[in-house]
């Protein structure tokens, strides 16, 4: 099976050809066909599945298939740590190389006023850390009223973390009709339990 015949479209095929990709991964055989549905999904992946291109290029295909004309936030990507936000935004990076979506990164340990220019140039998808993107959303630098797909990566490890509070926030905040997607390397009860009091009807998914 390939790219294609999972309906990917053409300029992310392009995009993962040239990554010298021919085939999808299980998780993205199984995840993007249920995601470009518009489903939740609760995908358990390690890293190394390819599961951050499992949720990049459905994202990106339903944002370029549905264009906007108002310049908004439109996927919003939580991650427990800086280096995964930026491997997150690398693999969004490549996946749109030719689309015209753009993503910005939003973390800690960065000053404000540099965050603040990259929100200026109004990225419809911003991936962040739980923190760092809580402060910009409480003072008002990242609006979250047109958010259409929220994904949570690495959720286990956010919980471990002690971020369940943070993220709880943000979800509040988001609108109450929207795809959620969540992310886990591994799956016990209580990280599903909290998995499903923020997803509907989800699909499962696991690699
Ligand atoms: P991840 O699980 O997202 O951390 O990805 C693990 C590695 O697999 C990364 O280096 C990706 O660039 C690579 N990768 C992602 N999708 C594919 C694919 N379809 N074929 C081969 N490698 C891939």
């Amino acid at each position: 099976m390939n790219f294609k015949e999972i309906n990917v479209i053409d300029p992310i095929v392009k995009a993962t050809a040239l990554m010298g990709y021919t085939h999808p991964t299980e998780i993205q055989q199984k995840a993007i066909p249920v995601i470009l549905e518009g489903r939740d999904v609760i995908g358990c992946a390690q890293t190394g599945t390819g599961k951050t291109a499992a949720f990049a290029i459905p994202t990106l295909q339903l944002l370029h298939n549905h264009p906007k004309k108002q310049p908004v936030v439109r996927v919003l990507v939580i991650t427990p740590t800086r280096e995964l936000a930026m491997q997150v935004h690398e693999n969004y990076t490549t996946y749109s190389e030719f689309l015209t979506i753009r993503s910005q990164v939003i973390v800690g340990g960065v000053p404000h006023t540099k965050q603040l220019k990259q929100l200026q140039q109004k990225p419809a998808v911003i991936i962040g850390t739980v923190g760092r993107l809580l402060d910009l959303i409480q003072s008002g630098h990242i609006q979250l009223s047109y958010i259409e797909t929220v994904v949570l990566d690495e959720a286990d490890t956010m919980l471990d973390m002690g971020f369940i509070k943070d993220i709880q926030k943000i979800l509040a905040m988001l609108p109450k009709q929207r795809q959620t997607l969540f992310f886990s390397a591994t799956l016990p009860h209580a990280i599903k339990k909290f998995a499903l009091t923020i997803l509907k009807n989800p699909i499962e998914i696991a690699v």
